[in-house]
């Protein structure tokens, strides 16, 4: 509470003067222009908000000869004074009694550890059940064919203007052999993450093969000396362990545990039914088969592409109702855009890859809600896009076909479905029909609710997971990389400034987040929450919070550099037409029968894209990239980050030595 002078009456001067304040620990020095009866009160409130510590935790001192005077609040302010209490007159970062706690060290959790260690925090404490980084998503639920869907650019764990201005990484090369793929497999993707860990020193701070299995809240559950107490084991011993944390990060991953769902007729099937994830594909059995995918979200078009690349002849994808997929050129569009991409473009960008393959009109799927004249468009899906050429192709030559049906039952060969048809020959069946929730994650923290991305609503327990689905009338990206960015950037700011968190309590922000309580009947428990959730949750923090708008200024400059240093439109099209006319050729030699089907997008096409979006947006983009055509400043951005990012190359490279 500011003291108030006028309460105490008695003449006051208005006089100006200036005081000059320096600090007792640090080598700051502010001139502050003020009144002659300005009090120290009114001082350390000045200097609390500035640097966001508490006025009771600053002493104000002035020196007489060799002696330091302490200052009382209600004095006027001594012409030159020392100040006790903070270190500069920067915000103050909070030190926290214990270090901060990360579980998981799959994409979010090492994201969020080298955030820390890039501010010089090191006082971070990591788990992982596994013996490396990577999280059980790349580690064990991708099979050894899969490939990343969206683009490397927008999904490598050091994404962020920070990561570049403070010089730790480069942007990544996929320019050439050196560089990575611009559509990595999984053991690439495993590399990348063991550079990142490597170039970050991350792995010290990582209790591997460590299952956190119980927490504590030690203390009030509101007190601010509250802690929370982590009871661990190790995965393969058992060896039980304790750690103290002061805030709790938990990214526990989303892709755990498949939907199963048993079809009569399964044991007289007499093929291989399996999951298409972790590996259990049967490889050798697909070489001249016919497969039936049962499911239509990101991994049916992912286990298409493994179907065919493992000799298969044909795959079906058996779905309830057919999703929108994104064909590569689109995806990488919409990434490189610096502010959304309206849903309407996609929509337009989508369709000279439909038509070419009959995949149907993209306005009239089930996902899309668009107004008549074709100009607003919301997509709502349940699952992601799948992403890739590799299905289209395979549809323009037969290879894959869509039903729009449900498997009634299995008979010897046989899928009886449920309009009546019959699908015969197929002698493997993967059932990608999504994946459910992980009960111990609500049970590790006590609680049947989130409230916003906290778990219980304690905003020192944020817990994120790659959300559900779809549901944007703009898009900003189909990839996790700016999302996870946004997320720690976010967090770590309330935990480096929780005195901004107690702000936002007294505003009711509790109340205004949304809430995700379990829901026993469709398996889901509190923690599963989906994309609109997250987002709405995000937007109601950031919203509250102005320091947010100068932190997260720059990504939108970051997508669109490092986007065109990284993978510019020409190596895109060139790998992609490579992968393209590849898979082609490779079918022809194995004796299938097709004409050459060219591919839908060009240099010239994109080209009209870029003058389009620019007139539609107002932000002038070129396909020659910042390089050639620099970016003017745009209305909302902070230019400390410019001219890195503008000077750095791609040069981040493969590294010489494999994960094991
Ligand atoms: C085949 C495939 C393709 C994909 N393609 C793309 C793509 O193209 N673009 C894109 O953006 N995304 C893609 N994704 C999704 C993206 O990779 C994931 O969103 C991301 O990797 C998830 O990271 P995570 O940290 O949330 O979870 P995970 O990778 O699942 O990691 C969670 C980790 O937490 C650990 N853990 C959990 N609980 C505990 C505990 N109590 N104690 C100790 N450790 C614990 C687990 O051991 C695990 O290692 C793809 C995923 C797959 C599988």
């Amino acid at each position: 509470m500011a003291y108030k002078s006028s309460v105490y009456g008695g003449h006051k001067s208005d006089s100006r003067r200036t005081v000059t304040l320096k600090l007792l620990n640090g080598n700051d020095v502010f001139q502050l222009p003020c009144n002659v009866s300005t009090t120290v009160a009114e001082v350390k409130e000045m200097v609390a908000g500035k640097t966001m510590v508490d006025a009771s935790d600053l002493q104000f001192f002035y020196k007489a000869g060799p002696y330091m005077t302490k200052q009382k609040d209600m004095s006027q302010i001594a012409p030159v004074t020392l100040i006790k209490g903070v270190t500069s007159f920067e915000p103050q970062k909070h030190k926290w009694p214990h270090p901060i706690g990360i579980i998981g060290q799959g994409y979010h959790g090492m994201k969020t550890a080298m955030t820390y260690l890039m501010d010089n925090n090191e006082n971070i404490v990591c788990f992982d059940r596994h013996k490396m980084v990577g999280g059980y998503c790349w580690i064990t639920g991708a099979n050894k064919t899969s490939r990343l869907q969206t683009e490397f650019g927008s999904f490598h764990v050091w994404w962020g203007p920070d990561m570049i201005s403070n010089g730790k990484m480069a942007y990544p090369n996929c320019n050439d052999a050196k560089g990575w793929h611009i559509w990595p497999y999984k053991t690439e993707i495993l590399n990348h993450f063991d550079h990142a860990a490597n170039q970050f020193g991350l792995k010290p701070h990582i209790h591997f093969e460590t299952n956190v299995a119980k927490m504590e809240i030690i203390g009030g559950a509101n007190d601010e000396s509250r802690y929370y107490k982590l009871h661990c084991e190790n995965v393969t011993d058992g060896a039980p362990s304790t750690q103290n944390v002061s805030v709790l990060y938990t990214f526990p991953g989303s892709l755990t545990q498949n939907r199963i769902i048993d079809y009569p007729g399964e044991d007289v099937f007499d093929g291989e039914i399996r999951y298409g994830m972790n590996d259990d594909t049967p490889y050798d059995k697909l070489q001249d088969a016919t497969c039936a995918i049962l499911g239509n979200g990101a991994f049916a078009v992912e286990n298409a592409r493994t179907i065919v690349e493992c000799g298969g002849v044909k795959a079906w994808i058996v779905t309830r109702r057919k999703n929108l997929a994104s064909p590569r050129i689109p995806s990488w569009f919409v990434h490189q855009g610096p502010i959304p991409t309206p849903g309407a473009f996609v929509l337009k960008m989508f369709e000279p890859m439909y038509n070419l393959v009959g995949f149907g009109d993209p306005w009239q799927f089930h996902a899309v809600h668009a107004n008549s004249e074709r100009t607003n468009v919301t997509i709502l899906q349940n699952s992601r896009f799948g992403i890739g050429d590799v299905t289209f192709i395979m549809l323009a030559w037969g290879l894959l076909e869509y039903v729009v049906a449900t498997l009634k039952r299995c008979s010897r060969h046989t899928l009886h479905l449920s309009n009546g048809d019959k699908l015969e020959n197929v002698t493997v069946i993967l059932k990608a029909l999504g994946l459910l929730g992980d009960w111990s994650v609500d049970k590790l923290h006590n609680m049947t609710q989130m409230v916003g991305s906290y778990c219980s609503g304690d905003f020192r327990r944020p817990l994120m997971i790659d959300a559900t689905g779809m549901n944007a009338a703009n898009f900003t990206t189909f990839s996790t990389g700016i999302g996870t960015t946004d997320f720690v950037t976010s967090n770590k700011y309330l935990h480096d400034f929780p005195k901004e968190w107690y702000r936002l309590e007294g505003m009711g922000i509790l109340k205004t987040l949304p809430r995700h309580k379990e829901e026993p009947d469709l398996q889901k428990p509190a923690y599963l929450t989906d994309v609109k959730f997250a987002m709405t949750g995000s937007i109601i923090v950031d919203g509250m919070i102005p320091a947010m708008g100068a932190l997260k200024s720059s990504f939108s400059r970051y997508k669109y550099t490092m986007y065109h240093k990284t993978h510019n439109v020409d190596r895109t099209l060139e790998v992609a037409i490579g992968e393209w006319d590849a898979y082609q050729k490779e079918w022809k030699a194995r004796g299938i029968e097709h004409d050459h089907v060219p591919y839908p997008y060009n240099r010239k096409m994109i080209g009209q894209w870029f003058q389009d979006w620019s007139s539609l947006t107002k932000v002038p983009i070129s396909i020659n990239g910042p390089d050639v055509d620099p970016m003017p400043p745009m209305p909302f951005e902070f230019h400390e980050q410019f001219k890195a990012m503008a000077d750095s190359k791609a040069t981040e490279n493969k590294p010489l030595v494999r994960v094991q």
